[in-house]
């Protein structure tokens, strides 16, 4: 029998979990010196064709110079993320955006784009960096056709157009880079049930669509999915900063204190965020990490032996910080092979 409790998850979300170790004993790994490290698996959401164009080679660069690989995931269709500005009549949005110096953080260009006519498509323009991003080593995922449409309006898509978005990005990836996404992530970590279904179809290792505190396989409609999800365990920049004394002088060291080396740690970042104006935080964090004896890695390589990997459903939930909802892993079952 499982013995469950409650345990707070990092501070934001409450999760029922038998213990904090479970598949994740094994999490150290060994450096070059022999010393042990603890791996933060990196997810890299790139989501407006600004975040492609400057982010992503930003990112690439930073990452080569410390040696470090992550999981980028594009967003490869029409650019529309400044609808988003029609959000501003609502007024949490309207606090997050002022608590955030959202023009500072993501710049005017991203924030309008889309709003006057229909955006560029990312993955026409500027497709060769998802390619580059491959042939450096890192892993390659599939974030968004339409991050917008997805992120606004999930909750009511069928599932023949869930399908359709999915593979317009997979074939723009897969033609740009000469190689298959390997994984997704739900745009917003939001994922539906039909969503979950959709995905199924697709040769993804993995999919990273939710919150949560352990890699689980997702069990929908009674029925366990055989691709297992890598949940984000820690907050991400914007729905940390300017909350309780969290400031750019701090956060780096406020995140890496949520960070538990007997757990799993996987950790978003933004490449519109910390793939240009809080470039050099990110550059700071990865140092830091370092020093504390972490390192980033693709969120692949975290995957333990199936017969380790528990099961448990996703549902929705408000998160600290983040507008709306967004899915959560719901407690954990018995290890378990779909
Ligand atoms: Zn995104």
């Amino acid at each position: 029998m499982v013995h469950i409790q409650k345990v707070p998850l990092q501070g934001f979300f409450s999760v029922p979990v038998e213990s904090v170790c479970g598949a994740y004993c094994n999490v150290k790994v060994k450096s070059k010196k022999g010393e042990d490290l603890f791996r933060v698996g990196l997810r890299i959401d790139v989501d407006t064709f600004r975040g492609t164009q400057v982010g992503v080679p930003n990112l690439l660069k930073v990452l080569a110079e410390h040696r470090l690989k992550g999981t980028f995931f594009f967003s490869v269709g029409p650019d529309n993320m400044g609808r988003h500005i029609w959000r501003l009549i609502r007024p949490e949005f309207l606090w997050k955006m002022w608590r955030t110096k959202a023009t500072k953080l993501y710049g005017w260009d991203i924030l309008l784009r889309g709003t006057l006519r229909r955006g560029p498509l990312i993955g026409k323009k500027l497709g060769h960096l998802f390619k580059a991003a491959a042939s450096e080593g890192h892993e390659l995922g599939l974030h968004a056709w339409d991050h917008y449409r997805w992120q606004t309006h999930i909750e009511s898509m069928v599932g023949e157009a869930i399908y359709r978005e999915l593979l317009q990005g997979f074939e723009v990836i897969h033609e740009s880079a000469g190689t298959s996404p390997v994984c997704s992530a739900a745009p917003a970590w939001r994922i539906t049930e039909q969503a979950q279904l959709e995905k199924a179809k697709f040769p993804f290792r993995y999919n990273s669509d939710c919150r949560g505190s352990s890699i689980f396989y997702p069990v929908v409609k009674g029925k366990t999915l055989s691709k297992p999800q890598i949940p984000t365990t820690l907050p991400t920049f914007d729905e940390v900063l300017g909350r309780e004394g969290v400031d750019r002088e701090n956060y780096n060291e406020y995140l890496i204190s949520l960070m538990r080396e007997e757990s799993l740690n996987v950790l978003t970042i933004h490449a519109e965020v910390e793939g240009m104006s809080y470039l050099s935080l990110f550059q700071e964090f990865l140092q830091q990490l370092q020093v504390r004896g972490g390192h980033v890695v693709p969120l692949g390589e975290l995957l333990p032996p199936t017969d380790q990997i528990t099961t448990a459903i996703i549902e929705r939930q408000r998160a600290k910080g983040r507008e709306g909802w967004v899915s959560v892993q719901q407690g954990r079952g018995q290890a378990r092979r779909p």
